[in-house]
């Protein structure tokens, strides 16, 4: 899929992304009195884009407003053109909701197929996806990037482990979809079970979660896989939106379709090239419901630095964390990512943790609760005060460290909740 289609230069990409741009915003101002009226307020016209730097003076779309178009009162294209809806599970308030046109189920499905082709999947695999159907973009959208591409789906779904494990080994499963809370709780399964001979995987594609590059180790080494992240949301499309490739330096990501731009969250102002901050994401293509500057609350940074895997698509870094999931400790802010790529970098604990905030007498306490790994040659008692040491130098915070016996804390089958804030 990628192999197939000439390369696009930087050059030739941020034309196109112009290009599209353009018609983007015209598209809005024309179908959408919703986001007329917001371009309005904001002061700007579709004629006031003419560099790609413009796209800044035009309104955000917070999740918010997703969330107060419930149910279709975001849908542009026609009702004769709109074919299909996906729903993303409301933990707070109603679900957000994507509408897909023919067009937009085409180009998800690509995007899809150029993820698993940079992986490495090819037609000669069987894929299993232990991701969620129905609502869900996940399963429909992994099955059907990967039948684009000529692959065996073996659409599962989250069934029982047991069951599971039965079809892995019955069908010869190679590439395995899931996220990493999962392919952890496989992994170890897999272990103890004694089953590894068993098993034919090759390749995990793995998304829906930030993980840690400790949690990865783990997991190639459990089941013997090299992993790629995945990334995507249901608000623009859903997964697919781009994938690490093998040198596994960054995420990228599909920028003919999708325009990226990194905010800093608190302001509002484009960050410099490599410069950390949030995620906003324009769909340049999407006919049913196209979503302009959306702010996914994803911490990342732009690659400016073209890979040397050759591929011309840009990158950004793997997800830190999201905006939400800040931490104020003691006027200190703190992404739980920071937390783990300190627990990754010392050796001798494993990649399951836990962050743990109380109030006492006033003052904030955090305690990181992390794993030993297996067999580790240092007592637990030696491995905390490592890991505080490393987490002051670092992050500048002193937590209280307890390391706990390999296994002893949670697993979970979806995404596994890692920072429990008891404060008021
Ligand atoms: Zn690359």
């Amino acid at each position: 899929m990628i192999a197939r289609q000439p390369m696009l230069s930087e050059k030739r990409i941020a034309e196109m992304q112009l290009v599209k741009l353009k018609r983007l915003v015209h598209y809005l101002y024309n179908n959408s009195p919703y986001n007329q009226k917001k371009m309005e307020k904001a002061g700007v016209r579709p004629e006031d884009l003419n560099t790609l730097e413009d796209i800044a003076r035009f309104p955000f779309t917070e999740k918010q407003e997703l969330r107060d178009l419930y149910p279709d009162k975001l849908m542009i294209a026609s009702e004769e053109e709109i074919v299909r809806l996906h729903a993303s599970s409301g933990t707070t308030g109603k679900k957000t909701v994507t509408f897909y046109s023919k067009q937009d189920l085409d180009t998800w499905s690509e995007m899809m197929a150029r993820c698993l082709t940079l992986a490495g999947v090819t037609n000669r695999d069987r894929l299993q996806i232990t991701s969620g159907y129905g609502l869900w973009t996940a399963g429909a959208g992994f099955q059907a990037g990967a039948e684009r591409i000529g692959a065996l789906v073996m659409p599962v779904g989250p069934i029982a482990m047991e069951q599971q494990l039965e079809l892995m080994i019955d069908f010869g499963t190679t590439v395995l979809v899931s996220t990493s809370s999962y392919a952890l709780l496989l992994g170890e399964q897999i272990a103890a079970r004694g089953l590894r001979d068993k098993i034919k995987l090759r390749i995990g594609i793995v998304g829906s979660e930030r993980w840690s590059d400790a949690m990865r180790l783990q997991v190639e080494k459990l089941l013997g896989i090299e992993t790629f992240d995945i990334i995507g949301m249901t608000e623009t499309y859903g997964p697919g939106t781009g994938l690490d490739c093998k040198l596994h330096d960054g995420i990228h990501y599909w920028a003919d379709h999708l325009l990226f731009e990194i905010i800093d969250p608190v302001t509002g102002i484009p960050c410099q090239p490599g410069e950390e901050g949030e995620l906003v994401v324009t769909t340049l293509n999407k006919q049913a419901n196209p979503l302009l500057r959306y702010r996914t609350r994803d911490i990342t940074s732009l690659i400016p630095e073209p890979c040397a895997c050759g591929l011309t698509y840009p990158r950004i870094k793997r997800l830190v964390g999201r905006s939400d999931d800040m931490i104020k400790f003691r006027a200190v802010n703190i992404y739980p990512g920071q937390i783990d790529h300190v627990i990754s970098e010392v050796s001798g604990l494993s990649s399951e943790y836990q962050i743990r905030l109380f109030r006492v007498q006033g003052r904030d306490v955090m305690i990181v609760r992390v794993e030993a790994e297996q067999g580790s040659k240092l007592s637990n008692e030696q491995l905390a005060s490592v890991l505080q040491k490393q987490i002051k130098i670092t992050i500048n915070v002193t937590p209280d460290v307890e390391v706990v016996d390999y296994g002893s804390l949670p697993r979970s089958e979806k995404k596994t909740k890692r920072v429990f804030d008891e404060r008021e």
